[in-house]
Formats: C-alpha cells, structure tokens, sequence
C-alpha cells in the first residue's frame, strides 16, 4: 500500500505468532518495518518470523520481569522500538455466577494488566521515536457488553480506557496511541470459541460457527489482514494526528 514508508522503524507486536499478530507482522513488514514478534509458544513465532525476517523473543505478558528480558531481546535484535502493537489476548466464557476468580484473575492478567506492562516496558523507546506509534488490539467488547464474558468485557474496556488516558497523557508528544476494535475475527480464538460452543452446548461446529458468526452484523467473520491494514494505517507518518481513536472493524455491528 505504502510501499517502504516504515523503513528504519522497529514494530513489536506481542502475540505476532498468530491470527490478528500475524497478520500485522506481514503488513508491517511489507512497509519495510524491522519485525520482532513475541509470545509464549516457540513454533508459531519461528514461522512467522522466518516469513518476514523477523526476530522473536518469547515471554509471557503476565510476567513483567519477561516482557522486561523480551523487549532488551528485541532491542538488542532490531535497535529501539518504534511501534508496539499490544495484540496479545485470551479469551474464556462463562455465565457470571460461575466464572471463577481464577478465571478472571487470568483473563486481567493477560488482557489488561499485559498490556499495562508492555505499555510501559516499551514508552522511553516509543516517546525517543519521532512517530512513536502505540496500538492496543481492544474489542466491540470494549464499547459494549458481551453475555458469559463479563471478565473479558471488563478487561477490554479497561484496555480502551488505557488507550484514551495514554492519548491524552502523551498528546503533545510524537507518539500517538489508538485502539482497534474487532468484532467476530477469522483466527484461532474465533475457532476456540467456537469449540467451546460446541462443548457446552452439543451443537455441531458448522452451526456454532454460524452461530458466532452472525454476532457480525454482515453475517461474516473479519478477514485479520484488514484488522492488520488499519493498524498499519495507524502507524504511518501521515497518520499522526490520530490519537485516542477506538476504531471499530466489526462488519457494523456497533453502529
Ligand atoms: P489468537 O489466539 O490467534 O492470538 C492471541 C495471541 O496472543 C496468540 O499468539 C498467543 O500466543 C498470544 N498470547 C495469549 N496469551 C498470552 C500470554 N499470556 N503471553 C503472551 N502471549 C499470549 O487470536 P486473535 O488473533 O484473534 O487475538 C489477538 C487479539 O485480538 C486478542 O487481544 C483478542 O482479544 C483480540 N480480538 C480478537 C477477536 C476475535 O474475534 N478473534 C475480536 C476482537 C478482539 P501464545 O499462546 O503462543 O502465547
């Protein structure tokens, strides 16, 4: 699209080893970004890696001490991170007077407190860079309630008030921070909802998919390049003044 208009910057993205990470590790790099993408599991990373000619640097985003370790990794591989893309996320379901503490703890843990730490293990490089660029991959669970997800909801609105306050902390600064809002997306956490559908339910696949899938207001999942097309947009020199933007990519459901 832009040809080479991220030569030189150095784009992060947690969770890069697959789905929406992926997919904007091979956008980005096609803008000619230095690509490090990092997570938990080795493999997925190594071939994504491999792809774009990346580095990886493994951590797990509910620990501060290793994100600290992944991002000098990543910075010793690439030089000081220019763009990071808080990507990283799970999800679980259940109806709330049966949703454990655990379970909440966990989905925090990784979805907002992550984000919290990567957020702040990354801000010297991001506000050194002349367009520092932070993006959070929130949720439409960020802007509205979500049935037997209430930790996830929480935990998303949460990521969305992070952004915003960021914005508007840093917005005389060179460093710009927006979240992208997906609705249903065609990835492995689309497909793990999908299996506990048909866990807790009996339905068939074909049919817990179907079901997922018209929570979409086209009646189609999100195609994860054009979630990664938007985050590239949001990193571009000309994107600059969009700052504490929630951007909704979710086929209308929120309109
Ligand atoms: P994926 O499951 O493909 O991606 C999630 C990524 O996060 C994985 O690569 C996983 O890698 C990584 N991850 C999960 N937990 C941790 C952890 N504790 N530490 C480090 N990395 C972790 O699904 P998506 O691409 O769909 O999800 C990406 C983001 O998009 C998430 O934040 C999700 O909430 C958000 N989103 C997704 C939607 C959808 O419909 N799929 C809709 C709206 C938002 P590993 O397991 O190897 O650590």
């Amino acid at each position: 699209m832009q040809g080479n208009s991220l030569e030189a910057c150095h784009a992060l993205i947690t969770g890069g080893g697959t789905g929406i990470g992926a997919a904007t590790a091979r956008h980005l790099s096609a803008a000619g970004a230095k690509i490090t993408v990092t997570g938990r599991r080795r493999e997925p990373l190594e071939a994504i890696a491999g792809e774009v000619g990346g580095a990886i640097a493994q951590c797990d985003v509910t620990d501060r001490a290793a994100i600290e370790r992944a991002f000098d990794e990543a910075r010793a591989a690439n030089g000081p991170i220019n763009i990071l893309v808080v990507n990283a996320g799970t999800a679980e379901s259940a109806p709330f007077h049966k949703m454990t503490r655990d379970s909440w703890n966990r989905i925090i843990a990784t979805n907002l407190t992550g984000a919290f730490d990567c957020a702040q293990a990354a801000l010297p490089d991001l506000l050194a860079s002349n367009n520092g660029r932070l993006v959070f991959i929130a949720s439409v669970a960020s802007l509205r309630g979500i049935p037997y997800a209430a930790h996830y909801g929480a935990s998303k609105h949460g990521l969305l008030g992070l952004s915003r306050s960021l914005a508007a902390e840093y917005a005389r600064s060179t460093m710009t921070v927006n979240a992208v809002c997906p609705g249903y997306v065609d990835t492995p956490m689309t497909d793990q909802s999908v299996a506990r559908v048909v866990e807790k339910t009996g339905r068939s696949d074909d049919d817990a998919r179907a079901a997922i899938t018209q929570m979409n207001a086209s009646g189609r999942l999100v195609d994860p390049d054009g979630v990664a097309t938007l985050v590239l947009t949001l990193c571009l020199p000309q994107s600059r003044d969009i700052n504490g933007a929630a951007l909704t990519i979710d086929g209308g459901s929120t309109a």
